[in-house]
């Protein structure tokens, strides 16, 4: 009977998790994270593709049942740890297995899916690609362009280090129990990005304490001003943080951190 606290949809419908699999392109002997494999649909047409499968399943009955199901492959092919996504230390286990990047194929419970993919791109380092079934209206506000009425935090924290795509719609009706939402595949290709997140959202939060102010005096308060900036930037120094976008924000902050690495 599947559990609702661990939000346990199944993906019956196997056209749809063979199309998933087709679009992540999986190759033979590549690693893959699947995270909360359930009864192993997936999993199945991963291991068909000739992938090495770390699956992460948090429910211990789950775990038993595709130990005996894919008994040929474990330890071979299939890693099953038997855990909580948001808890485990990710480098740990992907050290253990010699793993440095790997690709994440997943159809993930939705109660948690803001925080799981906080963890993917907080840990993208380990990331390159990654495909995932979400609720469809969370593709939607992820894809979502500037001005349109879906755009959001969200879009702006998941665009800044992954190119976001809607492949395809999921009906309700392929999953069991059958969801009250549709689904969507999303795919989300890794940026070139050299910054930190942290210290950049910490930073653009920093900007907005003083959101009435000048960006100018704003940086000058922050010790990084630099009279290179009065031509760099001279579009919007004179502006206050709420007017600047998300590509502004980056652009004064690896400036910042090109001063900050100058100084130590
Ligand atoms: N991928 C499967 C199952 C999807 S249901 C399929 O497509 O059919 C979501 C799965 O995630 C369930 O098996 C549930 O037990 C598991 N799960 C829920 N919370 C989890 C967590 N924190 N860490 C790992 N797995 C989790």
């Amino acid at each position: 009977m599947p559990r609702r606290k661990h939000s346990q949809v199944f993906l019956k419908d196997v056209n749809y998790v063979r199309k998933i699999a087709e679009r992540a392109d999986v190759s033979e002997r590549e690693w893959i994270l699947e995270i909360g494999p359930g009864r192993g649909n997936l999993t199945s047409e991963l291991l068909k593709a000739g992938a090495r499968v770390l699956a992460i399943e948090i429910d211990s009955d789950l775990n038993r049942f595709l130990s005996d199901q894919f008994s040929l492959f474990l330890n071979d092919r299939l890693f099953l740890i038997n855990d909580d996504f948001l808890e485990i230390n990710l480098a740990d286990i992907f050290a253990r297995y010699g793993i440095s990047e790997l690709k994440t194929v997943s159809n993930i419970p939705y109660h948690i899916t803001t925080p799981i993919l906080e963890k993917l791109i907080y840990n993208r380092n380990f990331f390159p690609e990654i495909y995932i079934t979400v609720q469809k209206e969370v593709a939607e506000r992820v894809v979502a362009p500037p001005g349109r009425k879906a755009y959001g935090s969200l879009s702006v924290f998941v665009n800044l280090y992954y190119d976001s795509f809607l492949e395809f719609n999921i009906p309700r009706s392929c999953f069991y129990p059958v969801p009250e939402v549709d689904s969507s595949l999303l795919r989300l290709k890794r940026k070139d990005v050299v910054e930190d997140l942290r210290d950049f959202e910490h930073f653009v939060r920093r900007l907005f304490r003083g959101r009435r102010k000048k960006i100018r005096t704003l940086l000058k308060s922050m010790g990084y001003y630099s009279p290179s900036f009065e031509s760099k930037f001279h579009d919007f120094l004179d502006k206050r943080p709420e007017s600047l976008s998300i590509s502004d924000f980056k652009d004064i902050f690896r400036e910042c951190q090109a001063i900050k690495n100058e100084i130590q």
